[in-house]
């Protein structure tokens, strides 16, 4: 038997009859940038994401960027955000000439630490990122505590946690900005790149707006500078088919992860495997599946490949870690716990298609590992 870790082949076939029509509808109408399709996508995902607004623009890291260029990031500002996520969370910091000032994760949900956070607050603290792992929202109550009294806006990053909620509340609607990533493997992924800004600040709205195209308010009169950053009409009109799919496919991703966790639980296991901590006021959306194995992480790995099973780590290098990030002066042991995650966790295979019998090949193998 064979087990990917993604197979995003499945759901082509199931939607190829659904697609090809708006992809041609799109040709037909020569209208390739900010056309209807990105107007529509945007209503939707706002009123998806408990938002009054949503821009499209060219990929997740952009909606990063231009969240924080709409805060008016300066070279010298600081930003507090998690060692324990994708890249382009430090990069879009770093790209502004901002410092990304990073705190530690809770083990138990590999999301930012807010306990760590006052002691990094300083005054050149311009905003806060936390990000929202694996599609469970972070601790966005003591977040918003903290960051209220020295009026630190928080930017979620939602890349990989549309429609997840944290008490009641979606990602993405919390902070004053969240950004969406539709990049292909994402629960919501699109034919290429492609990611969005959530709000419901009018003024930051306007800005991000703005911002995506060369920071003008029309087309060749602009105000500030911009960057090219938009939402290709193509994508648009894939999302917006793949949106009225995407709350039953994270439901049956949550429906497999819960399979995985009782079928961990119930088998014999000859080495530490602990399944996900899933807390009970939330909707976690499952973007992964994600075991911490303590011992012998890196085998298990090894072992389900030769079986035909996919995994992966993310992420294996924290950022503070990154040989691009080394000016920022961190060490080895800077941050205990993500490096820990970073040894220890190992995403299983998650996606809507996945079969009983596969998962329980996957188990299966997990058990019949002997370290
Ligand atoms: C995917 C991802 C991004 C970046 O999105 P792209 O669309 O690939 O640029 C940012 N942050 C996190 C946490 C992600 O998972």
């Amino acid at each position: 038997m064979k087990v990917p870790l993604i197979n995003l082949q499945a759901q082509y076939v199931s939607l190829r009859d659904e697609l090809r029509p708006v992809i041609d509808q799109v040709f037909d109408s020569q209208q390739f940038v900010l056309g209807s399709y990105v107007r529509s996508l945007e209503t939707a995902l706002a009123d998806y994401s408990q938002t009054t607004h949503a821009i499209g623009c060219a990929s997740g890291s952009d909606a990063l960027l231009l969240a924080l260029m709409a805060l008016d990031l300066q070279p010298g500002d600081e930003v507090i955000t998690t060692p324990f996520t994708f890249f382009a969370t430090g990069s879009a910091i770093a790209r502004l000439g901002a410092k990304p000032v990073f705190a530690d994760i809770d083990p138990a949900t590999y999301n930012i630490d807010s306990k760590q956070i006052p002691a990094l607050i300083s005054s050149r603290t311009k905003a806060i990122i936390p990000v929202h792992i694996y599609g469970q929202c972070a601790d966005m109550d003591s977040l918003l505590a903290i960051s209220q009294k020295p009026g630190i806006p928080i930017i979620e990053d939602a890349a990989q946690a549309i429609g997840a909620e944290d008490r009641g509340r979606r990602a993405g609607s919390m902070g004053l900005m969240g950004t969406l990533s539709f990049y292909p493997t994402k629960n919501l992924g699109g034919a290429g790149d492609g990611g969005m800004v959530t709000t419901s600040d009018e003024a930051c709205a306007t800005r991000v707006r703005r911002l995506r195209s060369h920071g003008g308010a029309t087309e060749y009169a602009h105000e500030e500078v911009g960057v090219n950053s938009r939402l290709d009409e193509l994508q648009a009109a894939i999302l917006y088919v793949k949106f009225a799919h995407l709350d039953r496919w994270s439901n049956l991703r949550a429906e497999k992860a819960a399979l995985y966790s009782t079928l961990l639980r119930d088998a014999d296991l000859k080495l530490e495997v602990m399944p996900p901590f899933v807390r009970n006021d939330g909707r976690h959306i499952f973007h992964q599946y994600v075991i911490r194995v303590p011992q012998h992480r890196d085998r298990l790995a090894l072992y389900l490949k030769e079986r035909g099973i996919g995994t992966k780590v993310y992420y294996p290098i924290p950022l503070h870690q990154q040989v691009c990030f080394e000016y920022l002066g961190y060490k080895n042991g800077s941050y205990p716990q993500a490096e820990k995650a970073a040894n220890e966790t190992l995403a299983l295979p998650m996606f809507p298609e996945l079969t009983t019998e596969q998962q329980e090949y996957v188990v299966g193998s997990i058990q019949s590992f002997d370290c």
